[in-house]
Order: structure tokens, then sequence, then C-alpha cells
């Protein structure tokens, strides 16, 4: 059986879907989830559903049982990821899973991306568990962007503090089809992937993306980090939002999201998705 966790997120439904493209009997799935209640359409669609909450480690013993391959979808939930991670690993151990396979942030080990040291700390917890484990460092997801997009739909802008920064994203969807090769053929043990898309785009490169998609000019404006933060305070954002949004371009500007591998690629059997494509299929 292959577990899923954060299986109503983003990420994790496309991962569930994915399985069953590939032709996994939708009873050999098991989706874990905060809130059961959401995943009525999966149970509908034969998928086992689960409770799991990772700050419960009581739910994630049985969530677990019986689980011969684990995708540990990283916890959305900043400041709470590493004992949440950590129970989730205990627990996969515990039940006997035979292999974690754990969505990572680009060189996690190494980077000085703001939210690199949770899954730096979860990394190296998973390497001295004892496990078998294949770890995917996800680059951005394309669609962190959309909102950026739709916004330049009126101004005609999209505004950053990124420099010349590049972002080799892929959507979510090649991330989860990935994830689902991965999951389907314990030959990924003991492996750690880069995955990007193929391409490390600009933001006048985004820019351009999104006028493609949107019918109307874009262009790119190449904020200073004190205007980008005095902009999203602008719009109501907290301090600590917009610190947190303003380092992550700061990140971007010094590259840490710029290195484009093959490794997305090899493991989809094809180029990944575009920008333009990528966009357009997400508004
Ligand atoms: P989502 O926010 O859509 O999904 C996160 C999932 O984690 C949800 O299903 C959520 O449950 C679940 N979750 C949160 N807290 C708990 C908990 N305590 N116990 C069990 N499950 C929990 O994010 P995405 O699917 O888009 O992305 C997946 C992960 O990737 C994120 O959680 C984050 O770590 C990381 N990420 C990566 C990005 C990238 O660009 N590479 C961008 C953003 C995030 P529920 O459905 O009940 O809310």
């Amino acid at each position: 059986m292959i577990a899923v966790t954060g299986a109503t997120g983003h990420l994790g439904r496309l991962v569930v879907d994915a399985l069953l493209e590939r032709g996994v009997a939708a009873d050999q799935v098991v989706a874990v989830v905060r809130t059961p209640a959401k995943a009525s359409d999966l149970a509908e669609r034969g998928v086992q559903v689960r409770e799991g909450d990772y700050s419960r480690p009581e739910t994630l013993a049985t969530a677990f049982a019986g689980v011969d391959t684990l995708l540990l979808v990283s916890s959305s939930e900043v400041g709470q990821r590493v004992p949440q991670h950590v129970n989730a690993i205990d627990a996969a151990k515990a039940a006997g899973v035979g292999r974690v396979v754990y969505t990572s942030a680009p060189q996690a080990t190494t980077s000085s991306l703001i939210l690199a040291p949770d899954h730096k700390a979860t990394e190296e917890y998973l390497a001295a568990s004892g496990l078998a484990t294949t770890v995917l460092r996800n680059n951005w997801y394309t669609e962190n962007y959309l909102d950026a997009v739709k916004q330049a739909a009126d101004s005609g802008q999209i505004l950053a503090s990124v420099g010349d920064g590049r972002v080799a994203s892929a959507p979510r969807s090649d991330f989860a089809e990935a994830a689902a090769v991965v999951l389907t053929d314990d030959a990924h043990a003991g492996k750690v992937y880069e995955l990007t898309g193929d391409v490390a785009w600009t933001f006048d490169e985004l820019a351009a993306a999104a006028g493609e998609v949107l019918g109307r000019e874009v262009s790119y404006h190449r904020a200073t980090p004190e205007e980008h933060a005095a902009t999203l305070a602008g719009f109501g954002l907290d301090e600590g939002t917009v610190g947190f949004v303003v380092a992550l371009d700061g990140n971007i500007r010094d590259g840490e999201l710029a290195t484009a591998t093959d490794d997305l690629s090899t493991l989809l059997g094809r180029p990944t998705t575009g920008l333009v494509e990528a966009l357009r299929a997400a508004l």
C-alpha cells in the first residue's frame, strides 16, 4: 500500500490522481488527511481515507498501519514543521513502513533559503532513522506566481525584488507525477532528487509569459527590497508576512532557486511543463 499525507492539499491530491493514473488500485492508496470530511471525493473513488494529524501522533499510528511506501508531504504549518515531521517519521518507523519519500526544498542541506532549515532538519532526521528514503527536493511551484499574474491583468506589472534572479519552477502536476513515479518503484530508495523545471526563468520572462497568457502587455517592476516591503504593507499584509516574502525574493536574487537540473524531466520521461503552458492551465 502507498500512503500520501496532506492528501487534501494541492500537491497531495495531484499525487493521488497520478498514482491512480499509473494504474495503482484505489484500495491500495491511502489518503492520510487531517480532516476526513474534506476527502469524501477520494473515498468515493475507492481510495482509503484515514485520519492523520502530524501534531497528534496517536492518529499517525493507525494511519500508517500496513503501509509499504509513504509520501510525507511537508507540513504547511511553518514553525511547527520539524516536530510534526519527526512525529510522522517516528510513526512510520513504528508502523513498519518500508520507505518514506519526503518533499523537501532545493539543496536543502546547504541552501541559505529561509525555508531550508526545517527541510534540512527533517532530511537529517530521516537519514538517521534507518528507514529507506527518497528525497524529492522540489523547486518552486509555478502556481506560486498565479496571484501575481492575476494582478497583472489589471496593473500590467509584476512587482518583485528579485533583481535578475531566476526560478527553475515547474507546475505542481509535474512534481506530483514524479512523486508517483518514485512511489511506485523501490529502485528510487536512497536517492535525493533536485526536482526543477528544465528552464530557470527570469522575472522579465515571467512578465512576458503573463503577457502572453493574459493577452496584454506586462512588465517586470524591479523593486528594491524597501519598495517591495512598503508595497506589500500597503496591501495590508502583516509585518511577519512582508518580511517573509521580501526575504524569499532576496533568496531568489541570490540564486537559491536558479539551478535547473534534468532530474524532474528524467523521472517524467518528458520535458517539464513550461511557464506559459503552466500559467495558462492554472488560470
Ligand atoms: P497545501 O497547503 O495545499 O497542502 C498542505 C497539506 O498539509 C494540506 O493537506 C494540509 O491539510 C496538510 N497539513 C497541514 N498541517 C497538517 C497537520 N498538522 N497534520 C496533517 N496534515 C497537515 O500545500 P501544497 O499542497 O501546495 O504544498 C505541499 C507542501 O509543499 C506544503 O505543505 C509546503 O510544505 C510545501 N510548499 C512548497 C512550495 C513550493 O513552491 N515548492 C510552495 C508552498 C508550499 P488540510 O488539507 O487539512 O489543510
